[in-house]
């Protein structure tokens, strides 16, 4: 499968990996839009929040959980950071491999 983010998770493409367990990777953006922007990202490829199936509701609940301890990693848990899941064309998803990205460490435009 040509998706760049099973490649990461395989190690066939390196990244920037801050965190990683058996289901769930994080690695910086190639492309940061703010001094901190990670990408929470599961092992199973699943193409987007529309694809989401009953049986994956743990996995993204493990998302947010992740997601908190590594904003305390990164230092933006007390200043603020958003969470953001891109969902098909309008919202300018551009990798079809459900991510939710984490964005902080400045003051953030809202829309
Ligand atoms: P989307 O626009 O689909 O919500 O977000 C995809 C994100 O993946 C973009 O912010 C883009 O910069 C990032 N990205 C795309 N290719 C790579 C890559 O090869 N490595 C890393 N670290 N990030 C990538
Ligand atoms: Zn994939």
């Amino acid at each position: 499968m040509n998706c760049i983010f099973c490649k990461i998770i395989k190690k066939q493409v390196t990244s920037d990996i801050i965190f990683e367990n058996e289901r769930i990777i994080v690695f910086k953006d190639i492309e940061p839009i703010a001094p901190v922007h990670l990408l929470i990202v599961p092992k199973k490829h699943i193409l987007s929040i529309n694809q989401l199936e009953d049986e994956d509701k743990e996995l993204i609940g493990e998302m947010f959980l992740i997601a908190r301890e590594v904003s305390k990693q990164e230092k933006v848990d007390k200043n603020g950071y958003r969470l953001i899941f891109n969902v098909g064309e309008d919202a300018g998803q551009t990798v079809d491999h459900l991510h939710l990205h984490l964005i902080g460490g400045k003051k953030l435009p809202w829309a």
